[in-house]
């Protein structure tokens, strides 16, 4: 009985068995040491705010030396308006080391820059040990990378529909880019949560530089770059010398890509 039962075991476990199984663990190995390999990757799709938020929490999760994610507030319709910090220990702020931000997506529907911001975050993080002028960066900088300031924009906006405003606005219809005091005129509209959470942001980094992403148009404005109504408009000569640079990069972005 005993023997018959040794030799059905045997029977089971030929070395084929043993090599399979060393393979699998093998593959499994690759498969979870993948991701420190090449890095976390991005996909080249829209990000909801489910994708998204899994997106940054996992990036924050395995990358704790490098990302660190928080939230300055909520939506209108409760969603968090997500902040990464991208540096070297994020969780330490000496001093002398600047904070910069950048803030994408204000407007639900212009989307390009949401994307960008989350491919930003992972090239900075992937390539820190690769590239001089990344890590250069990282370990003198703390950059906060906010993807969507309109987080409900976006989810009623439509894929594909480039233009109109389906989208622009927050959860109750304000434009969040006309929803900021204004140096020059008194801005009455009713200070939407969103708006909040970012003065509130501002008061309490001190941000040396800024980007504000949008899309649909090739403009670059910049800080009290309006005037008051009852003056005559007249396009200011700093203004007008930083989108003649710009215009300049695009036509030179443009003859590389033809290349
Ligand atoms: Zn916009």
């Amino acid at each position: 009985m005993g023997k018959a039962w040794k030799g059905h075991r045997e029977e089971m476990k030929p070395a084929m068995w043993y090599i399979s199984g060393f393979l699998v663990v093998v593959l499994y190995l690759y498969l979870s040491a993948i991701q420190y390999v090449r890095g976390i990757q991005v996909d080249f799709s829209y990000h909801n705010y489910e994708h998204m938020t899994k997106l940054l929490q996992d990036i924050s999760r395995e990358h704790p030396d490098f990302a660190l994610l928080y939230s300055i507030g909520r939506s209108v319709q409760g969603r968090e308006l997500w902040v990464m910090v991208v540096s070297r220990y994020p969780n330490e702020e000496p001093i002398l080391k600047p904070n910069v931000k950048y803030v994408a997506n204000m407007h639900g529907n212009e989307a390009v820059g949401r994307e960008l911001m989350l491919h930003l975050i992972t090239y900075l993080i992937n390539n820190y040990y690769t590239d001089n002028y990344v890590r250069w960066l990282l370990d003198t900088t703390r950059i906060h990378i906010m993807p969507s300031m309109n987080p409900d924009g976006f989810e009623s906006a439509i894929e594909g529909q480039c233009s109109g405003g389906q989208g622009r606005y927050n959860a109750r219809g304000f434009d969040l880019n006309r929803n900021f005091p204004d140096f020059f005129k008194t801005n009455n509209k009713q200070q939407q949560p969103e708006t909040e959470a970012v003065k509130e942001w501002l008061e309490n980094v001190q941000f040396v530089l800024s980007g504000n992403i949008h899309g649909g148009a090739l403009v670059a404005s910049y800080p009290y770059d309006n005037e008051a109504n009852n003056k005559k408009k007249r396009p200011s000569l700093w203004g007008m010398k930083v989108e003649k640079k710009i215009l300049k990069m695009w036509g030179d972005q443009q003859r590389l890509f033809q290349h």
